[in-house]
């Protein structure tokens, strides 16, 4: 899942520490304290013309004249705002990503990602996706750790069949990338678990349906992510988004919201703040627009690399954001709140679970997200076979399937084996997520997919006959980026060149430890540590891996994690 160029073409200027007010320092960029003269050539670009509009010239001018008609700033910048990102050129090594140019790097193919709010999606989007990938993407399929799934080998000729295809069944490619608000993530068991709280699925529709394409919020000073949850698993990674809700019992208001602002991870990772509000239902679109104002309004414009909310929340601290929020972009004050209890079980969903109605839902994984459009053809076919219509991807890089009649249960997990769908993966494979990586990724440094697959298959021999008593997660990235969210991994491997002892270099990762989200084993998230020093080459992450879980399982106290 690439992200934007981290920093801005234009930007010379050394990153120095944000500040919330001009004061004595330069402008950071912020509307509301500095005006809204641009700083960067983002900015200006963003300003003269925004993403939006570039669809337009993508139906009438690009798709017809080719790769080669595209204007430089349409091709790196506004494409974005409709998922659209130029691939790596295959066979680029990864010690050239940093010297090339951004049109050196590229391939005239683009990734295109598909934003699947709420994850929920029927079977009949499920097979035009399929269809898509394999008439237009040479059969690719990534299910990405933000519920998007993601195709590349797409044509610019082809974009606007395939918006038209996706479209005329209710799905988008509006404002997947760009500096917008992303897709929302949202429980992927919404509506069916029996645990839950409450459903969120109308809330994060009314937010889409109100605000995606809204071109007042088309131009943030970065992204945007939001989370919605209604299970007491706490399944949508709340900590890390710019904007999360977790379903909370008030003991006089009932239920509703705890509010999280400001995570976001990447170069100066940052888990996601408590306003200690409490969000009834009712007021959850309008504080959602509130908060996304305020980054537009307030968020520092100067510097891309430290644009995200969070550094305007780690300027101003939750209490002056609160009042901020509330003073000038709420149309009245928010209760206090309590904050949700730790989660109750795991947020993956792997596995058979009973649905409120009687049916079963099941969670299933590929290896690190990658399917195809024949494996999702194949899905789609195979769930209608067994009754179901409607199934749900994850922030887990897996699949959640519905309404599975009980005795349809063991059959199907059998035949979706046979597509490469587990519902009892072992243990790695359930816990393994991987980014992009070279394969595709201009920003890339190594390969991630294919390094990470062999090491679980590798790890599934080795530990086979081992019991682990808890989940133990990998996460593997392929540059400095967190797309695959190391900080919040047991073991995180973030992707760079070794030297390898001949005076060469080897794709090969740093290595951080100890980090991993609130879960029914672990009360509050943490960030995992660079353990300095500590690398490991592509070749010997499962060496790596399973010399660690046995020290660990070795050494452990009774309760440690
Ligand atoms: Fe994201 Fe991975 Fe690409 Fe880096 S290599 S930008 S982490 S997808």
């Amino acid at each position: 899942m690439p992200k934007e160029d981290p920093v801005s073409p234009n930007q010379t200027e050394a990153a120095t520490p944000a500040r919330p007010h001009r004061q004595a320092g330069r402008p950071n960029g912020q509307w509301k304290v500095d005006g809204t003269a641009p700083l960067n050539g983002n900015e200006v670009w963003k300003q003269e013309d925004g993403g939006l509009s570039v669809r337009e010239r993508v139906e009438n001018i690009y798709s017809k004249q080719g790769f080669d008609s595209i204007e430089g700033t349409d091709l790196h910048g506004r494409m974005r705002w409709w998922g659209l990102y130029t691939q790596r050129k295959p066979g680029i090594d990864g010690g050239k990503t940093a010297t090339l140019e951004p049109h050196e790097l590229e391939d005239k193919y683009f990734m295109l990602r598909v934003r699947i709010d709420g994850g929920q999606l029927t079977t009949t989007q499920l097979r035009v996706i399929g269809e898509i990938s394999h008439e237009f993407g040479r059969d690719s399929a990534d299910l990405t750790d933000r519920q998007n799934i993601q195709l590349h080998w797409i044509r610019i000729e082809d974009v606007p069949e395939i918006w038209t295809r996706l479209e005329a069944v209710g799905l988008q490619t509006t404002e997947a990338c760009g500096d917008v608000p992303r897709v929302i993530l949202g429980s992927p068991v919404a509506g069916i678990a029996a645990d839950e709280l409450i459903d969120p699925s109308g809330l994060i529709t009314d937010i889409t349906a109100r605000y995606i394409g809204d071109e007042s919020l088309a131009n943030l000073p970065r992204k945007f992510k939001t989370a919605i949850t209604g299970s007491p698993s706490q399944d949508v990674v709340h900590e890390i988004n710019d904007i999360s809700y977790v379903a909370v019992d008030h003991p006089e208001l009932g239920i509703g919201f705890d509010l999280w602002v400001g995570g976001g991870l990447s170069t100066a990772p940052r888990l996601a703040e408590r306003l200690g509000v409490f969000i009834s239902p009712d007021r959850v679109a309008e504080v959602w627009h509130g908060v996304a104002s305020l980054f537009r309004d307030y968020g520092y414009r100067r510097l891309r690399n430290k644009a995200r909310l969070k550094f305007l929340l780690a300027d101003w601290g939750p209490e002056k954001f609160r009042k901020v929020l509330e003073d000038e972009f709420l149309e009245s004050p928010l209760p206090d709140g309590p904050a949700a209890p730790p989660p109750t079980r795991p947020g993956d969903h792997v596995g058979v679970h009973k649905q409120t109605d009687g049916r079963y839902y099941i969670g299933v994984t590929p290896f690190v997200g990658r399917v195809s459009g024949p494996t999702l053809l194949s899905l789609a076919a195979l769930l209608e076979a067994n009754g179901s219509t409607r199934l749900r991807t994850t922030p887990h890089q897996k699949l959640v399937l519905l309404d599975i009649p009980e005795e349809n249960v063991e059959s199907l997990i059998v035949a979706l084996d046979e597509i490469g769908l587990a519902a009892r993966p072992s243990l790695f494979r359930r816990s393994t997520i991987a980014c992009t990586g070279i394969e595709y990724c201009k920003l890339a440094i190594v390969e991630t997919k294919k390094s990470a697959t062999d090491a679980v298959l590798e790890l599934e021999k080795r530990l086979a006959s081992i019991d682990v008593p808890q989940p133990i997660s990998l996460h593997v990235n392929g540059c400095p980026n967190s797309c695959a969210r190391i900080q919040t991994a047991d073991i995180g491997l973030k992707g760079q060149l070794l030297p390898d002892g001949n005076g060469g270099q080897v794709p090969g990762f740093q290595v951080h430890l100890g980090g991993g989200l609130a879960s029914h084993e672990r009360e509050e998230a943490g960030l995992g540590r660079t353990v300095r020093g500590l690398k490991v080459t592509a070749d010997d992450i499962a060496d790596y891996v399973e010399r660690i879980v046995l020290r660990f399982l070795a050494d452990r106290g009774e309760t440690e994690t």
